[in-house]
């Protein structure tokens, strides 16, 4: 009987101890205390680590630590633990001759009658192999500017490269073995990105094939971002899901771009009707104003009210010629020019634009200048880019003054608002195409602003203005040495 026991024991010794020495040549084994340091280590945690057991016992587990992972990361880890989870994670370990080497690292606290963890004990296995070869992976996918995500079967996330982390606000080494609905509850800020990515995840498993949508979401800086979305699943053979890869390519720009050609096209069209527009209102008010005259010989005692109706009439007249001469297009002439009649026309253009943005266009004391050398339809189109960027930009309306001066070298036109200023970002793009920060902007007057100074070999400075505003020069060079004309004689055409 007695001996019938022992043998049974011995059995269950021997087995034990096959265990344990099955369990020593798999796994890497360590104890620690709660605070980390160390109770014991089998013989491949020494043989990897290269240190002896002698040397590790006692120290804390930071002995191995490779400075690699965030502070993020071990604090969710020692969370997980203290709590009494068990952690999974992949760790980079540092031996003591300095060489690395990746462990996939389970830790199991054993909790005591309280249910509180006395001890933490650590199975681990060498993933170094694996993991060099995902670096290799890493490297490729890291610095394309695409949004690259690899998932597994189960909608864990395997990798995320830098623009997909940066994009969905995740640290580089806490999304691993998470779900895309996990991360979402890590930070706030990242959640309404992700929820709109992991929306068609569904659909894509379902389409078995590559599965592509356009969608918006918010940027870490707040704005909008458009991703054309492309979701690849792979199924094993058995019909189970093996992995996806998601891609996801930043289009806002071409977006805002084709945009921006397509409003700008309008307003080509919208300048074209405007000729045709301005004809069809020509024609009456000629009829009009011929009437007016008639009536005038019959009434002779209404004649202060006939004066204003033609007063007005010239008004409408002027406006609708301006237009026809701003929409009609022109071969490209030179000559020589007062730059106070244009600046004068483009007033009368602009006046009731300004008017129902309660602005008050000032043209200041008139002040001789000589010509300048200018295509008068191209001269105009600055000011009246100038003009109208200054009005758009007093929401609260207010004054914007518009002079000439001569200088030594040529002739300044200054045009100065009090609105909202150009705020620095921008001021850095200026002229560049598409760069508006108007809803219904084109972002492209400055730009062509600039490109008629310069064919104008002329300069364009923007400055600030005080104690608000803007102030906008435009500077032509001196054309002759010829006579100053004034400020309300004719326009020069030749020379
Ligand atoms: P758009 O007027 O269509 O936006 P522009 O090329 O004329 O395009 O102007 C580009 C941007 O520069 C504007 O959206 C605005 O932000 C800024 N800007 C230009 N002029 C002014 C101004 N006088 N005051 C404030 N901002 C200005
Ligand atoms: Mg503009």
């Amino acid at each position: 009987m007695i001996r019938e026991n022992l043998r049974a024991l011995e059995a269950i010794v021997r087995n034990l101890t096959d265990l344990n020495t099955a369990l020593d040549e798999a796994l890497i084994v360590a104890i620690t205390d709660v605070r980390g340091n160390i109770k014991f280590v089998n013989e491949r945690f020494c043989q990897i680590s290269k240190y002896s057991r002698t040397e590790l016992l006692g120290q804390n587990h930071r002995i191995i630590n490779s400075g690699y992972h965030s502070k993020a990361f071990f604090r969710e880890m020692w969370r997980t633990i203290a709590n009494g989870r068990i952690w999974t994670g992949e760790l980079k370990n540092r031996a003591k001759d300095g060489s690395f080497y990746w462990m996939h690292t389970i830790i199991v606290p054993l909790l005591n009658d309280r249910g509180k963890p006395y001890e933490y004990v650590s199975f681990r296995t060498e993933i170094t192999a694996r993991k060099l070869e995902e670096e290799k992976l890493d490297a490729l996918i890291a610095t394309m500017p695409d949004v690259v995500v690899f998932l597994d079967g189960d909608g864990r996330w395997l990798k995320a490269n830098d623009a997909a982390r940066a994009l969905f606000h995740i640290d580089s080494d806490v999304y691993r073995g998470r779900t895309t609905a996990e991360l979402r509850t890590l930070r706030a800020a990242n959640a309404p990105a992700l929820c709109r990515v992991m929306a068609s995840d569904e659909a894509a498993w379902d389409a078995r094939g590559p599965h592509q949508e356009e969608i918006e979401v918010p940027n870490p800086e707040g704005s909008l971002v458009t991703l054309q979305m492309t979701k690849v699943p792979v199924y094993h053979n058995d019909g189970q899901r093996s992995g996806m890869v998601l891609i996801g390519r930043d289009v806002t720009a071409q977006k805002r771009t084709a945009e921006a050609l397509r409003r700008s096209e309008t307003i080509a069209a919208v300048g074209q009707l405007a000729s045709g527009i301005a004809h069809e209102v020509r024609n009456p008010l000629a009829g009009i104003k011929w009437a007016v005259e008639v009536l005038r010989a019959k009434h002779p005692d209404s004649s202060e009210q006939i004066d204003l109706i033609l007063k007005e009439l010239d008004r409408v007249d002027g406006i609708v010629g301006e237009l026809l001469m701003a929409a009609r297009p022109h071969a490209t002439q030179f000559g020589y020019v007062n730059v106070h009649d244009v600046i004068q026309s483009v007033v009368t253009l602009m006046n009731g634009h300004a008017r129902r943005n309660r602005v008050d266009v000032r043209v200041e004391e008139a002040q001789p200048v000589p010509p300048i050398y200018c295509e008068p339809h191209r001269l105009k189109q600055v000011f009246i880019n100038l003009v109208k960027n200054g009005i758009e930009a007093m929401d609260q309306g207010g004054c914007l003054r518009i002079s000439a001066a001569r200088r030594d070298t040529g002739v300044v036109v200054r045009v100065a608002d009090e609105g909202h200023g150009i705020p620095d970002d921008v001021l850095t793009r200026l002229g560049q195409p598409f760069v508006t920060t108007k809803e219904q902007g084109t972002g492209l007057g400055l730009m062509v602003t600039q490109q008629i100074v310069q064919e104008h070999q002329g300069s364009l400075t923007f400055h600030r203005n005080t104690p608000h505003g803007t102030v906008v020069e435009v500077w032509f060079p001196r054309a002759t040495d010829g006579q100053s004309i004034s400020g309300t004689g004719r326009t020069v055409t030749s020379p």
